[in-house]
């Protein structure tokens, strides 16, 4: 009897992918996790479990039943890589106990190249309520593996103290010993080159206002990195960093994408695939582009002949919208604003405005500011906004990635949503399925995007190096505002002075199709209807910001980049190259 219950409480199991190829090996009491492809280990044993303000649950779980079933689902998406998405994934759930015997759950899905992973948290006697101390959820990479990974940045530093706002630098192929940059570990998602095993991509989705934004852990011993929470120093250190939720409850899903070679990374839903709408909305929101005198302007042109040429540029291609950035408040002023918004939209030009997120966590001081963090401000704004028929905002410099911050983007998602309002965030954390979850969302920054360009030579230099990352690994996992496409050779309103562009014309043009974000406001400037290239305003005129499908093609991160995407009946070929800072788009009819 005694060998029985011995054999009872150890216990080893695999999850298939639909495929047979992808195959997660679980053991308890051990409570670790393995992942391999094709027969290949692409993580080794790697650690499970969390420890709850009222029991710990970091290892030594024993198994108490396991339940298997399938999923096949569709689903469709209207605002990144692809529209429709069928997914079959096995899923696996297995009821453990600690130590003291108190339960909790561990959830799989294993698709034919994503595995999603949670923790289920039951009500257990009385008590109705969560905080989740710490995770021991780790990744265990074999020796050899290199990485491609993006560090978190000290808290309260960079402009006006509003960092972290993921726009740090990349280290490509790099050793899995190398330290972060900050000593605070890395930025979800997190690409890893398995030798010539193939690739995984490490990322989370799902983090809604019942949990923070985690991030990986820099590398402990053995190719270990481990889920991460926030720093106590972000949001001007208010906020916890322990998230909480209600019970039943659980945490948000984290992703291990696996592939031989980067194809599944760069198609992945994996983000989407796992969580659902939040709510309905009854607004019809439509996608396109936008002209923002900002990137090339700066904060002198937020006056009206300077809003009026923007106007008048997006009419003239044909765009839907204009942004009008920080400082419309104060230097055009409220009454100004309506009327110009009344041109605008005699020109058949809808608006976007800027506000900061401030707030008590950064020193911002360009406008307007504390409009969105308040819920009585926020109402009175919002309902301005929707009389003047605005269509959406971009709110900048937010507090980090604590739960106190999840909650302010949902509250503001969900009131924007109420006075039809899209919105863009810029200065934030990176979306975790956000596309899916919330209708109204449309957009984040999250990465070192084009003002950089023209705050310093050295993104210039870097330009082409970055953009060869980011369909490997930001924007595979979410919309990415990245504002680009300058057809200046000089960022500069003279077009003779400043920072100079390495890259080429049909450089810039292919960055419309590799970046992807729903809304594309594009850094092009009045005079290039005139000094670019006819065909590059025509181009840019017919692009669209939405696509059917996305297929990867060749490339390497850091070096090169080729994919497709359909929208419609018709085919975007677009390729980057990081060493001749040249591309190129390829239009086809062709099915
Ligand atoms: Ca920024």
């Amino acid at each position: 009897m005694h060998t029985f219950l011995i054999l009872l409480a150890a216990f080893t199991t695999a999850i298939s992918s639909p495929d047979g190829k992808l195959k997660v090996g679980l053991s308890f009491p051990e409570s670790t996790y393995s992942v391999e492809y094709e027969g290949k280990t692409m993580l080794e044993d790697s650690p499970l479990g969390l420890t709850a303000n009222f029991g710990d649950f970091s290892g030594n779980l024993t198994l108490t039943e396991s339940h298997r079933s399938t999923i096949d689902e569709s689903y469709s998406l209207n605002r990144i890589k692809t529209s429709e998405v069928h997914y079959r994934a096995n899923k696996f759930i297995a009821e453990l106990r600690n130590e003291a015997g108190q339960k909790i759950e561990v959830e799989f899905r294993v698709s034919d190249n994503d595995i999603a992973i949670r923790y289920n948290i039951p009500k257990d006697g009385d008590t109705g309520s969560v905080r989740v101390m710490s995770e021991a959820t780790g990744f265990r990479f074999p020796e050899g593996t290199t990485t491609f990974l993006c560090p978190q940045s000290d808290a309260m530093i960079g402009w006006k103290r509003s960092k972290p706002s993921y726009e740090e630098e990349y280290k490509a192929d790099a050793a899995m010993d190398t330290v972060s940059g900050y000593g605070h570990g890395y930025t979800f998602p997190c690409l890893f080159h398995v030798g010539d095993k193939g690739w995984v991509l490490v990322s989370e989705t799902g983090v809604d206002s019942r949990y923070c934004g985690s991030h990986l852990s820099d590398c402990k011993e053995g190719g270990l990195y481990t889920i991460a929470f926030p720093m106590p120093e972000e949001n001007n250190g208010n906020g916890t960093v322990e998230p909480a939720f209600a019970l039943p409850g659980s945490t948000p899903w984290r992703t291990i994408t696996v592939g031989s070679t980067l194809k599944p990374i760069v198609e992945t839903t994996a983000p989407w695939n796992t969580v659902e709408p939040l709510y309905e909305t009854k607004h019809d929101y439509k996608f396109g582009k936008g002209t923002w005198s900002w990137i090339i302007w700066q904060d002198a042109s937020m006056n009206w002949d300077d809003q009026v040429a923007y106007i008048d540029l997006a009419s003239e291609m044909g765009f839907e919208y204009i942004l009008i950035d920080a400082g419309w408040d104060q230097q055009i002023g409220y009454e100004k604003m309506e009327k110009l918004i009344g041109y605008a939209h005699s020109k058949n030009v809808d608006v976007f405005l800027w506000y900061s997120s401030s707030g008590y966590w950064n020193d911002i001081s360009q406008s307007p500011v504390n409009r969105m963090d308040n819920s009585i401000i926020r109402k009175k704004e919002m309902a301005w906004l929707e009389s003047q028929g605005v269509k959406g905002i971009k709110i900048d410099f937010w507090g980090g990635d604590k739960q106190e911050t999840m909650r302010l983007y949902e509250q503001v998602l969900s009131d924007a949503d109420d006075h039809g309002l899209m919105c863009i965030f810029h200065g934030c954390t990176l979306p975790r399925g956000w596309e899916r979850m919330y209708p109204n969302y449309v957009g984040s920054e999250a990465v070192l995007a084009s003002e950089n360009l023209i705050f310093g030579q050295h993104a210039c230099d870097m330009e082409a190096f970055n953009a060869c990352l980011h369909p490997f690994i930001r924007n595979t996992v979410g919309c990415m505002e990245f504002g680009g496409c300058a057809l200046n050779e000089r960022l500069h309103r003279s077009n003779r002075f400043g920072t100079v562009r390495r890259t080429s014309v049909n450089f810039e043009l292919a960055t419309e199709i590799i970046f992807q974000n729903p809304i594309q406001f594009v850094a092009i400037t009045p005079n290039n209807l005139t000094d670019a290239p006819a065909e590059a305003i025509e181009f840019l005129k017919t692009v669209p910001t939405t696509w059917d499908e996305t297929v990867f093609i060749d490339g390497y991160p850091g070096k090169f980049i080729t994919l497709k995407r359909r929208h419609g009946d018709k085919w975007y070929t677009a390729h980057l190259d990081a060493e001749t800072n040249d591309g190129y788009v390829e239009v086809s009819d062709d099915k």
